[in-house]
């Protein structure tokens, strides 16, 4: 059975003070059914591991795909491991637009986190022009082949997908619950294809964009929508303990 998840991605916002208030109002949620994962700035997340309680999970947004080395100002998977997170975030399209991240990168950045088993929130979504030239489907199918279709059913599995529509994220806008159920359901078809039906029925596919304490209800009532990958909203505890509870 595959998990409802909500995920906050606080970027690179707050400071200390106010990210050690954040974990501990989220600390409050409960609910067995819903996990629970905040990817907090890197400098952050050892504050947040030791302050998270229960099944908060904690992740890394950002990490270099080398186990060591001369990689001035960078930080390892295994150091991330080492200090307690779960999970990281890769292919955010931020990291692909500012970064120059691309789908080679990207899957080097997957391999090296599963190689020291964290759980990866792999990102994939399509920009405006291509949504309104009607590429959607074909975009982000080849996302995924590129970055991650590479993966064992084992190494999927460990994985979460989730669907950011760039013309969504940030932007107040939200893709309607059939644009967000088409592309959830495409995803798992090709999940389907790639690795069988075991795989597809439980791994989590997350909407992202703009996902609201409003919104957040209609969009996880979609069959194929697994929870959220949510921004600004998760910046604030009520906004995102109400979207905790919109399942
Ligand atoms: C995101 O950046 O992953 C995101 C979904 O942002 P927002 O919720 O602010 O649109």
């Amino acid at each position: 059975m595959r998990k409802n998840i909500v995920a906050g991605n606080w970027k690179m916002n707050l400071v200390s003070s106010e990210a050690k208030k954040l974990v501990s109002e989220i600390n409050k949620f409960e609910d067995k059914d819903v996990e629970v994962i905040i990817f907090p700035p890197s400098i952050f997340i050892q504050e947040a591991i030791n302050t998270a309680k229960g099944q908060l999970k904690v992740g890394a947004q950002n990490f270099y795909p080398k186990e060591k080395g001369a990689f001035t100002g960078e930080v390892s998977t295994t150091q991330f491991k080492d200090l307690g997170a779960s999970y990281v975030l890769v292919g955010h399209s931020e990291r692909r637009m500012y970064f120059s991240e691309n789908s080679t990168f990207l899957k080097e950045k997957v391999d090296a986190a599963l190689s020291v088993d964290l759980n990866v929130v792999f990102c994939c979504g399509e920009p405006l022009e291509v949504r309104e030239s009607y590429n959607e489907l074909v975009y982000v199918k080849q996302q995924l082949i590129d970055s991650l279709f590479h993966l064992t059913a084992t190494e999927i599995s460990k994985c979460i997908i989730a669907y950011e529509p760039i013309w969504a994220i940030g932007t107040g806008k939200t893709a309607s619950i059939e644009q967000a159920e088409e592309m959830h359901a495409a995803i798992r078809s090709w999940v389907l294809e790639a690795y069988g039906v075991e795989v597809a029925e439980n791994i989590s596919i997350l909407y992202g964009g703009s996902c609201n304490a409003k919104n957040a209800k209609d969009l996880f009532s979609c069959p194929n929508v697994d929870g959220g990958l949510i921004g600004g909203a998760s910046l604030e505890s009520e906004a995102f303990l109400s979207i905790a509870k919109s399942f």
